[in-house]
């Protein structure tokens, strides 16, 4: 497999950079460009420099499995429960021991090792997976609940991501735990029977897709409907003030959410000053980075932050699902047996 350009100019950089002390290596799959500011005020406060290796999650995976013993990687930032389990359950991380971290992030959002004690990673981050509907075709309560966008009167109005995409993947795993596995099945099932064209593009797609008419409901990450209401385009807004959200499933479990954490790399050459990346990560000012540069929702306890898209889209607060998400990273395999069982590709 061809590895992404930028990896190329990663090692020389990344060693002689060692040699000065100071330097943590970030493998990040967050693909938000508002980011950079976390990175440079966390050499502002540490003098610690960092080297970030950009990639999406299989190329970071792929990477580190590549490098084995000789990786340069402190930290691993990846986005969604699944994809942490897997980089996990492959033996790419080091527990992680902090004080701090354990305080801040609430228990439901860590995973614990599989192996043996310690914890494996920490969510840093969520966001809500909601439905987005076209306002003049239907009204709210009639698609409040995951489950009702089955409903005979969506057949051929549904727009939705790959099934096999990881943030599908988590929502499915949910609804496995919620549901159990037999009534999941014939829930998505039911999804692929409604589908308005075969699943395709990213979430922006499918709002898009409901703008357009293509679609009457669709499945979004609340931060991309925040990024549109945001935008400084006002082509962008108008797409957001065509379609109506709803957080499903206030009455029963919550909406669920999914997460984007980090983890301290197995091989890390410096896994002290990789913790303290974590704990600035969970710090009240990046969770207000992350609230405020990408639309998402902060993990750590007790965080006040101020972000107009995300109270106006969720009212200012809204049930969340609380199963742990280790347990629906963990789901993914047999939740991918279903997809494949229901021809939802
Ligand atoms: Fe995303």
């Amino acid at each position: 497999m061809l590895l992404p350009v930028s990896f190329a100019f990663v090692f020389p950089i990344t060693v002689s950079a060692q040699q000065l002390g100071a330097v943590i290596n970030i493998y990040s799959a967050r693909h938000y460009p508002t980011d950079e500011a976390l990175y440079s005020d966390f050499t502002k406060l540490t003098g610690i420099k960092i080297n970030r290796v950009d990639a999406d999650d299989a190329g970071i995976l792929t990477r580190l499995k590549a490098e084995g013993s000789a990786s340069p990687a402190d930290v691993i930032l990846l986005v969604d429960a699944a994809r942490l389990w897997r980089a996990e359950v492959d033996g790419l991380f080091l527990p992680i021991k902090s004080k701090i971290l354990e305080e801040v992030i609430p228990e439901n959002l860590r995973a614990k090792r599989t192996d043996s004690g310690g914890i494996s990673w920490f969510g840093l981050s969520t966001r809500a997976r909601v439905i987005v509907y076209d306002k003049l075709k239907f009204k709210k309560n009639e698609l409040d609940t995951y489950e009702k966008l089955a409903d005979a009167q969506f057949k051929g109005k549904l727009c939705i991501r790959s099934g096999s995409h990881p943030y599908n993947l988590s929502l499915f795993g949910a609804m496995t735990e919620h549901l159990g596995p037999q009534q999941t099945e014939i829930w998505l099932k039911g999804l692929v029977s409604n589908l308005a064209r075969n699943p395709a593009g990213g979430d922006t797609d499918q709002i898009k897709g409901v703008a357009s008419g293509e679609c009457a409901v669709a499945i979004t990450n609340t931060y991309y409907l925040g990024r549109l209401m945001r935008s400084n385009n006002p082509a962008d807004k108008l797409l957001a003030e065509k379609v109506g959200v709803v957080f499903p499933n206030q009455s029963s479990w919550g909406t669920h959410l999914n997460i984007a954490g980090g983890a301290v790399a197995k091989n890390s050459k410096n896994p002290e000053n990789a913790i303290k990346f974590l704990e600035y990560l969970a710090s009240p000012s990046a969770q207000n980075h992350f609230a405020n540069g990408n639309n998402e929702w902060p993990a750590a306890k007790g965080v006040s932050f101020d972000n107009p898209a995300l109270k106006a889209m969720s009212g200012g607060n809204f049930k969340s699902e609380v199963l742990p998400v280790s347990a629906v990273g963990m789901n993914q395999i047999k939740v991918q047996q279903m997809l494949d069982r229901v021809g939802f590709r």
